[in-house]
């Protein structure tokens, strides 16, 4: 799936809270260089993403083990998030390349835009990943499915090496432009992967995660530690 860049719901506090303001509003010059930043990079944004539900399997017999069908992995915390869920959706989505050529050309010759730039673009892959969520979201409604929050490789125990196995199963580098380097880092930058689980249970799940979920009796609330 492709998007408009215009439709992304970009988050100014979270801006603002990787350029270190952590209350109040920033000042006025501040607030202009994001905004100028967010409009140089919604015209260079090219939004990209593919998505692929599979049967999940959590082997009782085996610690922690969780079979996507298309990849099996080991975590606690995954799989305290996933009980209850029988399927589960194998995402990929970029902001495109472009925006690393601008990252690239503001370090060199303008590196307070290049901080902002880094911090908007940091929001606005978080902003393409709720999109797509939302879509997930409904797609898996019309199955009876309700959505736990998304979980990416390098989180909590989840291995980063799942990287690699999240690339094969959904032919990320054809489908979405995204690369995978031999250190497991993405090529564009601003790339995200993760799993989502999917279940009968109406939980009242936060897309934004566990951490900022409200509902602290939970039993599925995963933790960036293994717990
Ligand atoms: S803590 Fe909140 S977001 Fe996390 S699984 Fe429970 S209901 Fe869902």
């Amino acid at each position: 799936m492709t998007g408009n860049p215009e439709e992304l719901k970009v988050n100014r506090r979270e801006i603002y809270r990787y350029l270190g303001i952590r209350s109040g509003e920033p000042d006025q010059a501040t607030q202009a260089l994001v905004e100028s930043v967010l409009k140089e990079l919604t015209d260079n944004v090219q939004l990209r993403e593919f998505h692929q539900m599979f049967p999940l399997h959590v082997p009782q017999d085996e610690l922690h083990t969780i079979d996507m069908t298309c990849f099996r992995t080991h975590s606690r915390s995954l799989e305290k998030n996933l009980r209850g869920c029988s399927d589960i959706i194998v995402m990929a989505a970029t902001i495109g390349s472009k925006v690393d050529l601008l990252l690239r050309r503001y370090s060199l010759t303008n590196a307070s835009r290049g901080v902002v730039m880094q911090a908007a673009s940091a929001a606005m892959i978080e902003a393409w990943c709720n999109l797509t969520n939302d879509a997930i979201k409904t797609e898996a409604a019309g199955r009876g499915l309700y959505l736990r929050p998304r979980f990416s490789p390098g989180y909590g125990d989840f291995p980063l090496d799942n990287q690699r196995d999240i690339f094969q199963a959904l032919q990320v580098e054809k489908r979405v432009g995204i690369a995978l380097t031999e250190s497991l880092l993405m090529i564009p930058s601003k790339s995200v992967t993760a799993v989502i689980g999917a279940g009968r249970d109406h939980l009242p799940c936060v897309r934004e995660g566990c951490e900022v979920c409200s509902k602290a009796d939970c039993l599925y609330r995963r933790h960036s530690a293994a717990g």
